[in-house]
């Protein structure tokens, strides 16, 4: 299956257990930091050398990976089709042109620009289901090729990453509006550009990153694992079925509202570079589906008991709503100041800078779109059950980890934009994840 054998000896899992718990340890006392840093609001010096330990560290760990992971042509070619075909779908496929909202040059923060951005995510989302499906009814691959040529296709698209990483580097020397912090790897880290534009300018390739090739490669993954799953046991259960429903409804959700990606951090301020490169196309399709590996591997036919499958349903719709009613409600009042929030007219902190919402979700915490994530991440571990101690959480974890972080980072990114307007503001609003808690 993997090229090499994949031992799922109780002895072997026993083994990788006590590794992975000596390592959650670590991930625990970083989360605390973490933590103690969003409630201080401080950016402490011994967490900023912790940040970039972090970050090299994964970046080595990536490296690393493509010494151990077996590499083969097929893997590179089945990525490298995969790829194309998403680029031709975004390139060709007719659909709405929707308006960017203004985004600062680096370093020249009252001069400002915007792009179009071509949201035919739905359509080329549906199309590659269809591809994807269809190959196999017609005999020409069978669903879980990505399974059987996993790990192959793992290190095809970590090498092509690092590639196109490199790539987006040595590019900044010759564009216009390139960031040079005099940090060699901090650039290579955030990247030197906020829209790198390849093939004449036409293909914005971070916004096509953002969705396309990782977020279609999560469901693809779960598609192949599911199939897996058939053909190894003969029944595809619940909770496979359930993980491969709920991962698949976030990414439609996506792909549906494609447009409002043009409001969140990642488009407006985050540079392209190997911190969201890696994670668009390794970590979101390749750690996001922990839960489906588990199902399949630790115990391919187990089902849960209804009163657990009822708290995961339950969790996923609590998740959802609020990770949606959030993201909706703040794309709504950015692009369209005048409306209402839940049918009455916004009320708002006017700022130089523009306005920011206090009421509707935005006036019960700072950032309760993060709660939604986070109940969201639970209810995709829970199929996988708690027979894995914390394994089916692994996906929390992370997300608890990253959205502490990112909760940090915009605190201070704010503080810098806003100003006075932003204390006022968390005067207004007071919690920042958890109304009433925290
Ligand atoms: P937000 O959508 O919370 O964006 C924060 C930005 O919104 C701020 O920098 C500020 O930018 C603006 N803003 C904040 N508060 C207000 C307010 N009250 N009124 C008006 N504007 C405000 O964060 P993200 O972009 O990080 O996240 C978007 C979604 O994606 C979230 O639900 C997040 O959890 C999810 N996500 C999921 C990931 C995953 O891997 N599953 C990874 C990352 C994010 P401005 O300068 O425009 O004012």
């Amino acid at each position: 299956m993997f090229g090499f054998e994949l031992d799922f000896s109780k002895e072997t899992a026993a083994f990788w257990r006590q590794k992975l718990d000596l390592a959650m340890i670590v991930v625990a006392f970083m989360i605390l930091g973490l933590f103690l840093r969003v409630v201080t609001g401080q950016k402490a010096t011994w967490y900023a050398i912790l940040e970039k330990f972090i970050g090299a560290a994964y970046m080595g760990g990536a490296l690393l990976a493509s010494l151990i992971l077996p590499y083969s042509h097929k893997g590179l070619l089945l990525f490298l089709g995969y790829w194309l075909y998403e680029a031709a779908l975004f390139a060709f496929l007719p659909c709405k042109i929707y308006d960017g909202i203004p985004l600062r040059r680096y370093g020249k923060e009252d001069s400002t620009y915007s792009l179009k951005y071509k949201c035919n995510g739905l359509k080329a989302f549906i199309l590659t289901l269809i591809t994807f499906a269809g190959g196999h009814y017609l005999g020409f691959w069978k669903m879980s090729i990505i399974h059987d040529n996993f790990a192959e296709i793992l290190n095809a698209v970590n090498l092509v990453t690092y590639a196109m990483c490199f790539y987006l580097f040595f590019r900044g020397y010759f564009v216009k509006d390139a960031v040079f912090t005099g940090n060699a790897l901090e650039d290579f880290w955030y990247g030197r550009e906020l829209n790198p534009h390849i093939f004449g300018g036409s293909f914005d390739l971070k916004f096509f990153s953002e969705g396309r090739v990782g977020l279609i490669g999560w469901v693809l993954i779960n598609l192949s694992l599911a199939t897996a799953q058939y053909e190894r046991t003969g029944t595809v259960t619940l909770p496979m079925i359930l993980v491969n429903v709920f991962h698949f409804i976030y990414v439609l959700d996506y792909f549906v509202v494609e447009h409002y990606i043009v409001s969140t951090i990642d488009i407006i301020h985050e540079r392209f570079g190997w911190m969201l490169a890696w994670g668009d196309y390794v970590w979101v399709p390749f750690y996001y589906t922990i839960q489906t590996w588990l199902i399949l591997y630790a115990d391919p036919v187990h089902e849960n008991s209804t009163a657990w499958t009822i708290a995961t349903i339950l969790t996923n719709i609590a998740g959802y709503t609020i990770f949606r009613g959030t993201n909706r409600q703040k794309h709504m009042f950015k692009t369209n100041p005048k409306g209402t929030i839940w049918g009455k007219p916004a009320k708002i902190i006017e700022t130089p800078r523009g306005n920011l919402l206090i009421s509707g979700w935005w006036g019960l915490a700072r950032h309760i779109n993060y709660l939604g994530d986070l109940l969201l991440a639970i209810s995709w571990g829970m199929p996988a059950g708690y027979r894995w101690a914390y394994i089916p959480y692994l996906y929390f974890v992370f997300m608890l980890g990253l959205l502490l972080h990112r909760f940090a980072r915009d605190d201070i990114k704010c503080q810098l934009k806003y100003g006075e307007y932003w204390e006022k503001y968390k005067k207004a609003v007071p919690y920042r994840i958890i109304p009433g808690l925290f």
